[in-house]
């Protein structure tokens, strides 16, 4: 059996809806998937919960994280820093499972760097209004914050050529399974069926 699992990048601009569109496709896979926890140095927004959202740990338990080597990428997003644990990512990857990883661009580029077969797929809105109109509807963040959200945003769409698929999150039942739909395709691919192959043709 095939215990190799898949490592599925996941980038959006802020108020795309990729936590959505992850939570769903975990559900819909029934136990073979599930998402890494990242770390942040950020505050906790309302409704978020610590160890689920994220790690929520202050910026020098972060960088000793860093220093530790327990981080498989990190990067600095507006003021705070983020990354992903590495040993949890490793571990269910081992179990064959399919794992998400809702990062940015930045980080999306040095995962392809230590894992080349991972999949990226970048999310976009509808439109650039609609996305800033998601945003404010949040009530979340301050004018300041939106506004800086804003410019990363636009930074980032111009750098979604970088990825392998491009999924429109504008009705969310519709990206998740266009979503779904690349995943099942990924791991139809020969190099991911290779061990079945071999199997089929030795019993033959
Ligand atoms: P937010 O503050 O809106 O939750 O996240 C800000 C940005 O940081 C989002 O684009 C999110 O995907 C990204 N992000 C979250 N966790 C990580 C991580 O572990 N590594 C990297 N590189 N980006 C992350």
């Amino acid at each position: 059996m095939n215990k190799k699992g898949k490592l599925i990048v996941i980038s959006a601009p802020s108020g795309c809806g990729k936590d959505t569109v992850v939570a769903e496709m975990i559900k819909r896979m029934d136990g073979r998937a599930c998402r890494s926890i990242s770390m942040t140095t950020r505050q906790i927004r309302p409704g978020e919960k610590d160890g689920v959202n994220y790690y929520y740990v202050s910026r020098e338990d972060f960088l000793k994280s860093i220093k530790n080597g327990d981080m498989l990428e990190y990067t600095v997003y507006g003021s705070n820093y983020y990354g992903t644990p590495a040993s949890p990512v490793r571990e269910m990857l081992r179990e064959g499972k399919v794992v998400f990883l809702i990062i940015e661009v930045e980080g999306g580029e040095n995962v392809k760097k230590i894992f080349p077969d991972a999949v990226k797929i970048f999310i976009i809105p509808p439109s650039f209004e609609a996305l800033e109109k998601r945003l404010r509807g949040r009530g979340t963040d301050s004018d300041d914050a939106i506004k800086a959200r804003l410019s990363i945003a636009r930074a980032e769409i111009v750098r979604a050529d970088e990825y392998d698929y491009i999924v429109e999150n504008d009705v969310l039942d519709k990206a998740v399974d266009d979503c779904m739909a690349i995943i099942r395709a990924e791991e139809l691919k020969i190099s991911s069926m290779q061990n079945k192959l071999s199997e089929v043709i030795n019993n033959a």
